[in-house]
């Protein structure tokens, strides 16, 4: 693992975060929001952890990723990189039920929560650690939605999200902190966008303390501000497409 990157990657990191933070600025303006009402959630699961390192001394402290193993691996070295910082990581992929121990120690909060039985699992493993002293306090969820109901996508179907935010609200390991979803890219964006909404007041109504709608991505997050949104989750305009199977 390299250390650090090069100075010309740190100031793309630099210039591209401008960039963002510009249009996420924009967007609030122009959505008649407060600057700052939206937070700006960094993807790096296509990144070393030297580019998070940078990100950290940018200014950012929120960052996500999407396989268990990958991060794991990350957050350690991005923990020996800058012992100092204390960044959140949440994590939106998908999760098998036996990969939930595994992130329990680093994630701070799990956006993809679409079963009952990963609710469960999740739950289980929670309260395992905090028998054990390793922990203390649920942990922050959100439900992920499928605009479409495809199963392949991840994410609950409408017709089930009433279900699954009942059962995730009443285990004590976890906290419902609100809705997560992914703009299908096969649907006209702006109406996707509207259902994604519509879910996120209606677990709200349920659910008055579900209030974080995570929604809106490099492609779509003005669409995703003027729709609710309270995190943007940012991959490549952040960090452009490198792999780090490439360095
Ligand atoms: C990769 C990813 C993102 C970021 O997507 P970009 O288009 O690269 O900004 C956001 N959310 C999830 C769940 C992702 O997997």
């Amino acid at each position: 693992m390299a250390d650090s990157n090069p100075p010309e990657r740190t100031t793309e990191l630099k210039e591209r975060l401008d960039a963002v933070r510009a249009r996420l600025d924009a967007a609030c303006r122009a959505a008649g929001r407060a600057p700052g009402a939206v937070s700006l959630l960094a993807v790096t699961k296509t990144v070393p952890a030297s580019d998070v390192a940078d990100l950290i001394d940018l200014g950012l402290t929120g960052f996500a990723e999407n396989r268990a193993q990958e991060a794991g691996t990350k957050v350690a070295e991005v923990a020996a990189l800058r012992p100092d910082a204390d960044p959140r990581w949440h994590f939106v992929g998908g999760l098998q039920r036996n990969k939930v121990r595994a992130v329990l120690p680093w994630v701070t909060r799990i956006e993809s929560v679409d079963s009952p039985r990963l609710a469960r699992a999740i739950d289980k493993e929670v309260g395992r650690a905090e028998q054990r002293g390793e922990r203390s306090g649920p942990l922050p969820v959100l439900v992920q939605y499928s605009v479409d109901g495809d199963p392949h996508r991840g994410g609950v179907p409408d017709g089930d999200l009433d279900e699954l935010s009942d059962l995730v609200a009443g285990l004590p390991g976890l906290e419902l902190a609100g809705l997560m979803a992914v703009a299908p890219l096969d649907r006209e964006p702006a109406r996707a966008f509207a259902a994604i909404a519509e879910a996120a007041r209606r677990l709200r109504e349920r659910h008055p303390s579900a209030t974080e709608l995570s929604a809106g991505m490099s492609g779509d997050l003005e669409l995703a501000v003027d729709h609710g949104s309270t995190v943007v989750r940012v991959g490549t305009a952040l960090v452009g497409d490198r792999r780090i199977a490439s360095e």
